[in-house]
């Protein structure tokens, strides 16, 4: 965990602890030493220092508070219980073009209860943050406690889905996921690789050995082609260098299928290690990387630092998103003078920014000037289509009593989304008017950009390739390519030895005399294919040893099927299952081991990312299964 996330963990587990409902004295004194413990999170502290001014005089006996929202305000001062202060920020929250409430929401899911509060607290907090999937997770477990498994199911998926909606959750998921694609694609060729040349090694040592002497021992060849494969390792290519190597000899004694499975694993190998990891670390990097971006992402989510205003107030002399999420944060504050102020400065230097527009007339309708708001509406909307945008309009045209006026914005806002419409007019305030939603499309872009600039270096091609090899994705690619080539154009040169598929003996055209086939050994072919030219006896006697070898084999065979993952595939004569098996299993691996994902959940998913990842591990391994009981039946047909 880096520093940037402890912090943001501990300021959520502050603002979640003080915001739960009916907090007990001790465990706002244990938030308070929390927030003190990191060093960032001052805002959480100051909750509990200040005064507030608006404060009826009624209450000056609780607590004094300084609130960090009008949002959170709310929460507190609604009288009546969880559900009541919950529609009242939902309708705040609302009015300030936020999309979710996540602190609070995140509050009610930490909240428990007896069962029936919890699954109320859980509906609550799914309607307060409809897309933070860690609510409707929470919300999928407590209907699934109460029994209603198909409304439980229905959220599960509803909470997969909000990843998508949530930029820390979607960062998250798809850094986590990145990472393990590129691990099983990087894993998964190099393995395959070695099974194929584990497997064609003896044959090669042989041929090896018989360029200088027949005589040579098998263990003396075997060295010599070992020593042979760890060249480029030795010249420091690294492990990568020994997989050419061994890449080199697969292709060389493989036959058809062999190949055209190399070049598939090579081609996943370089893809898996190139673009899906760099991706993979641009996405883990995104929020580190642009510190303005991020301290804007965090005011957006409500969890601001002081630090994070601090390099807001510094970056907003020159950055448009500073000065913006800065307006935005006057105005959800409550501060409506500055947000006016603010808003003014954005509106000249920004003049055609519909967001802008739209929330600064916002600001002058809270104000009276409805008239101006109306201008600002209406040059709002000659930029964009908003549902909001014309209901806000039709609000403003109504308190100026131009009832045509009105009911023509208010039917253009039905024609774009007569749902959001609706859920606008239900608050029922002839003072209620919504912001537009801060742009969060163009700060996720941003972050990437920054991100893909700053990118760190690839720990798997520094470990794997420390040398030329790594340097640049074309010399991996075309060194694969070359050798490919190479062992093509070898194929045809030399006599390679082969082994019989009857007695599993060696076929070398130099050593031995009479050579058929590469398939069937001489003693085998006299036995099988003329049975004449042999002693009856001799033959009963073989036949049964063959037939124990088989049995005794056959047996080895299917246990290292189940166990060795590519096993399976190998021994059927299938590099395609080979290979497959070995990916599946890998996919398996990777989801199921790290099902909470590579680095810390940021609060923000839940059970929700555990689920994906299980049920797509449990897909793989199931994969798994049945490419394994392919292999053992067709070998059993062979
Ligand atoms: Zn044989
Ligand atoms: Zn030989």
């Amino acid at each position: 965990m880096t520093t940037k996330h402890r912090t943001r963990f501990w300021l959520y587990m502050a603002t979640a602890m003080i915001l739960a409902n009916a907090l007990p004295a001790s465990a706002i004194d244990e938030a308070t030493a929390l927030a003190a413990s990191a060093p960032d999170a001052v805002a959480a502290a100051t909750i509990m220092a200040g005064a507030e001014e608006n404060l009826p005089h009624g209450e000056s006996a609780q607590p004094v508070r300084r609130y960090r929202s009008e949002v959170e305000r709310v929460w507190f001062e609604t009288e009546g219980g969880t559900a009541a202060r919950g529609a009242r920020a939902k309708v705040v929250a609302m009015s300030m073009g936020m999309e979710d409430v996540d602190s609070a929401a995140r509050a009610l899911v930490a909240e428990g209860g007896t069962p029936d509060e919890a699954l109320a607290n859980a509906k609550l907090a799914a309607r307060l943050a409809p897309n933070l999937p860690i609510a409707r997770a929470g919300l999928a477990r407590e209907l699934w406690r109460q029994g209603s498994y198909g409304e439980a199911a229905e959220q599960a998926v509803a909470g997969v889905g909000a990843i998508f909606r949530n930029f820390e959750a979607a960062a998250w998921l798809f850094g986590s996921l990145l990472v393990m694609i590129a691990v099983v694609l990087t894993v998964a060729p190099l393995v395959f690789i070695v099974s194929v040349a584990v497997s064609v090694y003896a044959r090669a040592s042989h041929d090896l050995g018989d360029l200088f002497t027949k005589a040579m021992p098998s263990f003396s060849r075997a060295a010599l082609l070992g020593a042979l494969l760890l060249i480029p390792l030795a010249l420091g290519e690294g492990i990568m260098g020994l997989m050419l190597a061994l890449f080199g000899l697969a292709f060389l004694y493989g036959d058809a299928r062999h190949r055209i499975a190399l070049t598939l694993a090579v081609v996943l190998l370089v893809v898996g290690l190139y673009p899906v990891a760099y991706t993979a670390s641009t996405v883990l990097i995104a929020l580190d990387s642009d510190p303005v971006a991020a301290a804007t992402l965090a005011v957006v989510q409500g969890v601001e630092s002081e630090r994070d205003i601090a390099l807001l107030e510094e970056a907003s002399e020159t950055e448009f998103l500073a000065e913006h999420i800065l307006a935005v944060r006057e105005r959800r504050q409550g501060h409506v003078e500055t947000a006016i102020e603010r808003y003014a400065a954005l509106v000249e230097s920004h003049p055609r920014n519909a967001e802008v527009l739209t929330n600064y007339a916002n600001l002058l309708f809270s104000n009276g000037d409805d008239k101006d708001a109306v201008e600002y509406y209406e040059r709002s909307a000659a930029l964009i289509d908003s549902p909001r945008l014309m209901f806000n309009l039709s609000q403003a045209n109504a308190r100026l009593f131009k009832i045509e006026e009105f009911e023509a914005a208010l039917r253009s806002a039905q024609a774009i989304d007569a749902d959001a419409v609706a859920e606008l007019s239900r608050v029922g305030d002839a003072e209620f008017v919504a912001d537009l939603a801060f742009p969060l499309t163009t700060l996720g872009t941003r972050l990437l950009t920054t991100a893909r600039a700053n990118r760190m270096s690839n720990v798997a091609i520094d470990g794997l390739m420390p040398g030329w090899l790594g340097a640049r994705w074309m010399n991996l690619a075309g060194s694969f390519a070359l050798i490919a080539i190479g062992a093509i154009m070898l194929r045809g040169r030399f006599d390679r030895a082969s082994s019989c598929t009857r007695c599993g003996k060696r076929i070398c055209g130099r050593c031995d005399g009479t050579v058929w086939n590469s398939e069937t050994c001489n003693p085998c072919y006299h036995l099988f294919h003329r049975p004449e030219t042999t002693d009856a006896t001799l033959r009963v006697t073989r036949l049964s040893e063959l037939q124990k070898r088989d049995s005794r084999l056959g047996h080895v065979m299917t246990i290292a099927s189940l166990l060795v993952p590519g096993a399976a595939g190998l021994f059927a004569r299938r590099p395609d299952l080979a290979f497959s098996g070995i990916l599946f299993c890998g996919f398996a691996a990777v989801f199921l081991g790290w099902h909470d994902g590579i680095v810390p959940d940021p609060l923000a998913v839940g059970n929700a990312g555990a689920l994906a990842f299980i049920t797509a591990g449990s897909l793989s391994a199931i994969a798994y299964l049945v490419v394994v009981g392919r292999g053992l039946m067709i070998r059993r047909s062979l």
